[in-house]
């Protein structure tokens, strides 16, 4: 059910696998194996820089599979089919406890950088979620503001009464929560304004055209006014170049997450990309005179 390369031999998944029931199973079941091999789902962490001040802020945590055949695969193909069976439930729960372990490894060294994990809508309705991360935290001797979750509107909205019992139930521990992708999914403000978050992330889709679409530079720019307004800080998804940079502190964003500053990378290079440019958050700001 796999497609083969005639010349190399090496097995590919049709594309076109998400309808592809076979090919579908077939990835499931590479999956849930995938899960009992150490190294095979490895975590990438992507920086998070304060437009103020140009420190390292955050990182967002994205998962990676790598495929003893196929390569590496990316999540935007595995996690929709995962999300259309409880596995997602398995596989998140994974990628909690990898984060989990990532903080206290970089506490150890000294390095208080919170990691943000990315929840599917199904995970707000799993009544295990928080008994897991409450568990995970005290395991590994983690303080909960260490953690941040994201979720999409969109999550909230397929079921608002469990999904705001669970984000409170978070939020109650002491982990912080973000609306990720916000622009692109079913919006309600009267849903936002009861939510247990602190961050608004806005899709990079709009940030990508802000330059050459008055639409999307109005949308980031009522983006980032509706969440100060509502008292959250904004974050920029998809930040490629110095000039989207310019734009954003011009609208008075707060933070942006992008290639302009770092691809997601593996844990181990994070210190290095400190080293080299970005910024260290172990190392104090010089100070600055206000108002200068
Ligand atoms: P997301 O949460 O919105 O994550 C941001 C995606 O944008 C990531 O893609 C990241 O690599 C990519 N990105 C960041 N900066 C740039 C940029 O400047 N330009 C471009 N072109 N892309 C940029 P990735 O890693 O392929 O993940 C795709 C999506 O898969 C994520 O979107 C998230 O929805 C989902 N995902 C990733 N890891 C997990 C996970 O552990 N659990 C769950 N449930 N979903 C995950
Ligand atoms: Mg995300
Ligand atoms: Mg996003
Ligand atoms: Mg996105």
């Amino acid at each position: 059910f796999q497609a083969k390369d005639a010349k190399t031999g090496v097995v590919v998944y049709d594309p076109d696998m998400v309808v592809d029931q076979p090919n579908r199973l077939v990835l499931l079941g590479d999956l849930r194996r995938a899960m009992e091999q150490p190294d095979e789902l490895v975590l990438h962490y992507q920086p998070k820089v304060g437009l103020r001040n140009d420190r390292l802020c955050g990182v967002e945590a994205l998962v990676r599979w790598r495929h003893p055949v196929r390569g590496v695969v990316s999540p935007a193909e595995f996690i929709p089919v995962a999300e259309s069976t409880g596995l997602i439930n398995r596989l998140t729960a994974h990628v909690l406890a990898m984060a989990v372990a990532q903080a206290r490894t970089w506490l150890d060294e000294g390095l208080e950088v919170p990691i943000a994990v990315n929840l599917s809508p199904r995970c707000l309705l799993d009544p295990d979620l928080l008994g897991r991360v409450r568990e995970l935290l005290v395991e590994h001797g983690v303080p909960a503001r260490a953690l941040r979750l994201e979720v999409t509107e969109t999550a909230v909205m397929a079921n608002p009464a469990l999904a705001l019992r669970t984000l409170n139930g978070l939020h109650d521990l002491g982990v912080r929560l973000s609306i990720d992708d916000y622009g692109t999914g079913y919006s309600s403000m009267a849903y936002l304004r009861r939510l247990p978050v602190d961050e608004l992330k806005v899709d990079r889709s709009f940030v990508t055209n802000m330059s050459t679409s008055d639409h999307d530079a109005v949308l980031v720019r009522s983006a980032v006014d509706l969440g100060h307004n509502l008292g959250l800080t904004v974050v920029a998804e998809g930040v490629e170049t110095a000039g989207q940079v310019e734009a954003l502190r011009d609208l008075g964003c707060d933070i942006a997450q992008g290639f302009h500053y770092a691809r997601p990378m593996p844990p181990a290079e994070l210190a290095g990309w400190l080293r080299d440019g970005g910024r260290d958050p172990r190392v104090p700001a010089p100070v600055r005179m206000s108002g200068a």
